[in-house]
């Protein structure tokens, strides 16, 4: 008799294998903690309209997919950062790849650029609990360093899965590199900010990285203003929002 998770685990071999008819690498490395099979072949779901429904929820795709060794990162990192927030949110924020302190904790932004990410939701008018956070990569570069192109290609289809399972109305790009890989395009970051987009149903909004905030705090207030353009269509669309407070002064340097 096969127990709960050796079950859930022959029932994901099956499926990846109906879906993917790909070779599905089995990771006999125990990592502390975490389930010892590494992730099906990334290709395999490169589509935000790819199969829904192999996974019942967020949390099952998570503990499938967090001994995934697809790339080297998978070798260096301390924990999978899968991501945090409501698995059913209408607002979805993306980043680029988890630091340091995510790499400990296993959680997206909770370092100084998660303080400041949280204080860009709150202004958004909404809480970190009701919104979806995840990144990029699922596993920190060394030293924070940009991900590589091909670290973004064996990942991406992670992130592709968790949009279609959480389903947001509305996703915010953080910065160059989450614009640039889940949109597929390739202008400078100032040109994406001012454009709008859509990634299978959900309309795309564009800002800074809140690092590049904390290194340049002066583009805050072109981050209201793309928070500003987000609520304007928001508030048209869903209206169930107090509007969003004026910033405190306007002064631009
Ligand atoms: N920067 C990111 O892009 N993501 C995190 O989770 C933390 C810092």
């Amino acid at each position: 008799m096969l127990s709960g998770a050796d079950e859930l685990r022959a029932r994901f071999l099956q499926q990846a294998i109906e879906l993917y008819g790909k070779e599905v690498i089995l990771d006999l490395r125990e990592p502390a903690g975490v389930g010892s099979m590494a992730a099906p072949a990334a290709a395999a779901e490169a589509s935000p309209s790819g199969p829904l429904g192999v996974y019942a929820t967020l949390d099952e795709f998570h503990q499938f997919i967090q001994g995934c060794l697809n790339c080297a990162l998978g070798h260096s990192r301390k924990r999978f950062v899968f991501g945090s927030g409501d698995p059913k949110a209408t607002l979805m924020f993306v980043g680029e790849a988890p630091g340091q302190e995510e790499d400990e904790q296993g959680l997206p932004f909770v370092g100084a650029a998660g303080q400041l990410l949280t204080k860009i939701i709150g202004v958004a008018g909404f809480s970190r609990e009701e919104v979806y956070i995840a990144n990029i990569l699922k596993c920190r570069p060394p030293g924070n360093r940009v991900p590589l192109p091909e670290e973004v290609e064996q990942c991406m289809p992670y992130l592709h899965r968790q949009i279609d399972m959480i389903g947001p109305r509305y996703i915010f790009c953080l910065g160059r590199t989450a614009a640039q890989s889940l949109l597929g395009v390739a202008a400078p970051l100032g040109q994406l900010r001012q454009d709008s987009y859509r990634f299978g149903s959900a309309k795309v909004f564009i800002t800074y990285h809140p690092s590049a905030l904390l290194r340049n705090p002066a583009w805050r207030w072109d981050c209201f203003d793309d928070l500003k353009r987000f609520r304007a269509v928001y508030d048209a669309e869903v209206g169930d929002k107090p509007p969003m407070p004026p910033p405190d002064s306007k002064k631009k340097n």
